[in-house]
């Protein structure tokens, strides 16, 4: 856990979440803000602040979490397709520095690209 992080505090329950999806390396919850009908963030359960950060140790992990998505966004009802975004650093307008995929879906067809309101 690193203080002031607020996904580690999501693991640790010290913040509330809306959980689809929790093992013993994997938490699952949905957007505070969704921008899509389906807005799920998978995240570590440990911390690493971005896909920057990463090491070799940590590609299997980063491997299940992306291939679960496809399970993860069919559970919450996105069940012909979603989007993964992976926002890092200053230049991917990263907002939350604990990494986190963004999978984002619904019934319908989302923009070409999914813009930032701000
Ligand atoms: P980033 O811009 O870092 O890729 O995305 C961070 C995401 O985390 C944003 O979409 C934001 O809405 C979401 N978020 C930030 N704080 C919380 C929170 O406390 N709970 C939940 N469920 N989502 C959050
Ligand atoms: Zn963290």
């Amino acid at each position: 856990m690193t203080q002031d992080c607020i996904f580690c505090k999501i693991v640790s329950g010290e913040v509330p979440s809306d959980k689809v999806h929790e093992d013993d390396e994997i938490l699952v919850f949905k957007d505070i803000h969704p921008q899509t009908p389906v807005h799920l963030l998978v995240i570590p359960k440990k911390h690493i602040s971005s896909l920057a950060d990463i090491t070799e140790e940590d590609y299997g992990l980063l491997g299940r979490m992306m291939g679960r998505a496809h399970l993860f966004a069919t559970k919450a009802g996105s069940i012909n397709g979603f989007r993964t975004i992976v926002n890092t650093g200053e230049v991917g307008r990263q907002d939350v520095y604990h990494l986190h995929i963004h999978v984002l879906g619904g019934d319908a067809p989302l923009p070409p690209m999914v813009y930032r309101n701000s």
